[in-house]
C-alpha cells in the first residue's frame, strides 16, 4: 500500500464525533467529501474470539439528499448503533433506508433489532432476500433445518451457533426486504449499486458520484477477504434455482476475482475514489486509506501466490484440504475455528486450479497436481464482469 495513502482518507476527516479505542470500536467520524456530501462512519463491535480479528464493522450513514444507512452490525449491536447515530446528531427517522453489503452476520446480525426500533426500510441484494429465510424441505438434514438458507453451508460447529446465531436466525427470517437487482443500478441520483458477488453471492458495492466507493467487505486494507467456495451453491440450490442456475456466476474464488476486476475497472473510470470498507478504515491506532486500483492488484497477487503455493505443497503428493492448511497456514491461524475457515480457504483455491487444468480430485478427496501451471495464465483471463440481472 502507498505510505501517504493513510493521509489521503484523512483529508476527508471533518471531525472525531467520537474518539473509540485504538482498533477503532466506537470511534465515530465525520467525513466530508469534495462535493459536500457527508458520510459518518459508525464502527460496531465485532469479536469472535481467536486470531481472526477483523476489527469492528463500519457501518455508515450516507447523508444524500435522501439520507441512508449501510450495515446494521452484528447480533446485539442494532441499539447501540442506533445510539451512535443520535450521538452523531443523526435522527434514524430522517433515514429512507438501511442497506445490507451482504447478508454476513457481522453486518447484518444487528439489523433486526435495528428495525424494530427505526422502522427502517431494508435494502439488500435479491439473492440476500432468497437466502435469509428458512425453507425445512430443503435444508440439510439435522439441527439446521430451521436456519436461514444462507447459514446452511457455515462450517462453524453447534457450540458455537447455538450460543451466537439461534436468536439472530428467528428475526431474521420475518423480515421483509426490498430486492436490488444484478448488474448496475441506480438506487437514487449519483448513487449505483454493483453486484460484486465472490465473497458472498450477494454483494453489493456502492458508488457516490465520483468520489466514494462504500465496498462492504469486497476489498480491505490490511487483510484479505475471505471467498467463498462454487461447491457451496449445492448446498443452497433448490432456493435459488431456477432464477441462480451458475455456481460460477455467485460463488467461488474464479467470480470474487472477476468481482475484483470490475472494481479495477470503476477505479480507472473514477480515479480520485475514497474507498470506505467495512472493516480496518482505522485499525492499531492508524487510519488505512485505499488507491482502489493498486489494492485490486494487491489482492490477485495474493491470491496468484497462494494458488502457487498449494500447488508446490501438491507436487509432493495428493493431499486433502486439511493437510493442505497445516502446510500453508501459520500454526496460530490454525487454532480452533481457524482451520475449519483455513481448509474452505484451501477448497475455493483448489477449485480455481482445477479449472486451469494444475489439479485433478481423486477418491479420498484428495487434490493432486497434474503437472501443468497454467492458472497464472487462467487467473489472468478472468475478465471484469458482473452476473446478468434476473427475475
Ligand atoms: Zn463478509
Ligand atoms: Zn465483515
Amino acid at each position: 500500500m502507498n505510505s501517504n495513502s493513510g493521509a489521503e482518507l484523512k483529508r476527508y476527516i471533518k471531525e472525531i464525533i467520537a474518539p473509540g479505542d485504538e482498533n477503532g470500536n466506537g470511534r465515530v467520524v465525520r467525513f466530508r467529501m469534495s462535493s459536500g456530501l457527508e458520510i459518518i462512519g459508525l464502527p460496531t463491535k465485532n469479536f469472535y474470539g481467536g486470531q481472526w480479528d477483523l476489527g469492528p464493522t463500519w457501518n455508515y450513514v450516507v447523508l444524500a439528499d435522501k439520507p441512508f444507512l449501510v450495515d446494521a452490525g452484528r447480533f446485539g449491536q442494532g441499539k447501540k448503533l442506533v445510539g451512535m447515530m443520535q450521538a452523531a446528531g443523526i435522527n434514524p427517522a430522517d433515514l429512507t433506508f438501511v442497506l445490507i453489503s451482504h447478508g454476513h452476520e457481522d453486518h447484518d446480525g444487528g439489523l433486526a433489532e435495528l428495525v424494530k426500533f427505526t422502522h427502517l426500510k431494508v435494502k439488500a441484494h435479491a439473492i440476500y432476500e432468497l437466502l435469509i429465510r428458512k425453507y425445512p424441505a430443503d435444508a440439510p438434514p439435522g439441527p439446521k433445518e430451521n436456519f436461514p438458507a444462507k447459514c446452511w453451508h457455515c462450517f462453524m460447529p453447534e457450540s458455537f451457533y447455538t450460543a451466537n446465531c439461534l436468536g439472530y436466525h428467528r428475526v431474521l427470517q420475518q423480515l421483509a426486504v426490498d430486492s436490488i437487482g444484478s448488474g448496475e443500478n441506480e438506487l437514487m441520483a449519483d448513487i449505483r449499486s454493483f453486484h460484486l458477488p465472490g465473497h458472498s453471492p450477494d454483494c453489493l458495492a456502492l458508488l457516490l458520484g465520483n468520489e466514494a466507493l462504500i465496498v462492504g467487505d469486497i476489498v480491505l486494507p490490511d487483510i484479505s477477504p475471505w471467498p467463498t467456495c462454487e461447491n457451496m451453491f449445492d448446498v443452497v440450490a433448490p432456493v435459488l434455482e431456477p432464477r441462480y442456475t451458475d455456481p460460477a456466476a455467485i460463488f467461488g474464488l474464479p467470480r470474487y476475482i472477476k468481482s475484483l476486476r470490475k472494481l479495477r475497472e470503476i477505479a480507472f473510470q473514477h480515479p480520485d475514489l475514497a474507498v470506505f470498507p467495512a472493516h480496518r478504515i482505522y485499525y492499531g491506532g492508524q487510519w488505512n486509506g485505499m488507491d482502489l486500483a493498486e489494492r485490486v492488484d494487491e489482492l490477485i497477487a495474493h491470491h496468484v501466490q497462494r494458488c502457487g503455493a498449494i500447488l508446490d505443497i501438491l507436487k509432493n503428493g495428493p493431499k486433502t484440504d486439511e493437510q493442505i492448511a497445516r502446510e500453508h497456514f501459520d500454526r496460530d491461524l490454525l487454532e480452533g475455528f481457524g482451520s475449519l475457515m483455513a481448509a474452505t480457504e484451501v477448497v475455493s483455491h483448489c477449485e480455481l486450479l482445477m479449472k486451469s487444468g494444475d489439479v485433478t480430485i481423486l477418491n479420498e478427496n484428495k487434490y493432486a497436481a497434474t503437472g501443468s501451471n497454467h492458472f497464472e495464465t487462467y487467473i489472468n483471463g478472468l475478465k471484469p464482469e458482473m452476473p446478468e440481472n434476473v427475475n
